[in-house]
């Protein structure tokens, strides 16, 4: 991945794109709860006002934590596979216990619930920093959709329509944004099959502009989210 200069208009560059309020930090997409050392280089950041930023990071915690426990059964950091999050849960034991609480036992199966509203939140938050990085599109508003499910609860159509979607070949973003210099160095790959790879088995996302503006993110080949705007 390779940084590229936002040389489209002036949507993106000023202001929080989370509410519109001021640009006081860099928001990074995805969050680097999600990703494991070493960091991949040029994380897409966006601004983002500081009360946002902040506000995210708890619940982005709690989803990567959850993740992790759901992929084991358990909410043991001992048992978890990526060691930063068994630190970050040996860390915040209230975070820990909190997940553990929410295991249980269903038809001899290990269910974890969970908090809609917290996933949602986190979800719509990588969709909003993507959208206006790779689009140079920011969408402080509602979206019209918005929906997560782990990919082995999903039919095999559905599973396809989400990896495969043939409507969505024809990306052509603003000419100035990012996405459009994805586009025309493609010698990288970078959207090759429309997804964008930014750390393999942890997250890679891909946006289309085919129906609508739509963000699909796939966390950590576990948990596929999508969010659209009409
Ligand atoms: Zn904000």
């Amino acid at each position: 991945m390779r940084k590229i200069q936002n040389l489209g208009d002036n949507r993106n560059k000023g202001s929080c794109v989370h509410c519109g309020g001021p640009n006081e930090t860099r928001d990074h997409a995805p969050s680097v709860v999600f990703l494991d050392e070493p960091l991949p280089p040029d994380l897409p950041a966006s601004p983002s006002c500081a009360a946002c930023n902040q506000g995210f990071s708890n619940d982005e915690a709690y989803v990567a934590c959850l993740l992790e426990c759901v992929m084991v059964g358990d909410a043991n950091p001992a048992l978890v596979q990526r060691e930063k999050i068994a630190a970050l849960m040996r860390g915040r034991p209230k975070l820990t216990a909190e997940i553990a609480a929410l295991k249980r036992y269903e038809d001899e199966c290990v269910v974890f619930s969970f908090d809609q509203k917290r996933i949602e939140n986190v979800v719509l938050k990588l969709a909003r920093c993507h959208v206006a990085y790779e689009m140079n599109e920011p969408r402080i508003d509602k979206p019209d959709g918005i929906w997560f499910q782990p990919f082995s609860l999903m039919a095999p159509e559905a599973l396809d329509a989400f990896e495969n979607d043939q409507n969505d070949v024809a990306v052509w973003p603003e000419v100035g944004s990012r996405g459009m210099h994805r586009l025309l160095i493609a010698e990288d790959n970078a959207f090759s099959e429309g997804w964008l790879d930014i750390q393999p088995g942890r997250y890679r996302f891909k946006v289309t502009v085919e129906s609508g503006l739509r963000v699909r993110m796939v966390l950590r080949e576990y948990l596929a989210c999508e969010v659209h705007w009409n």
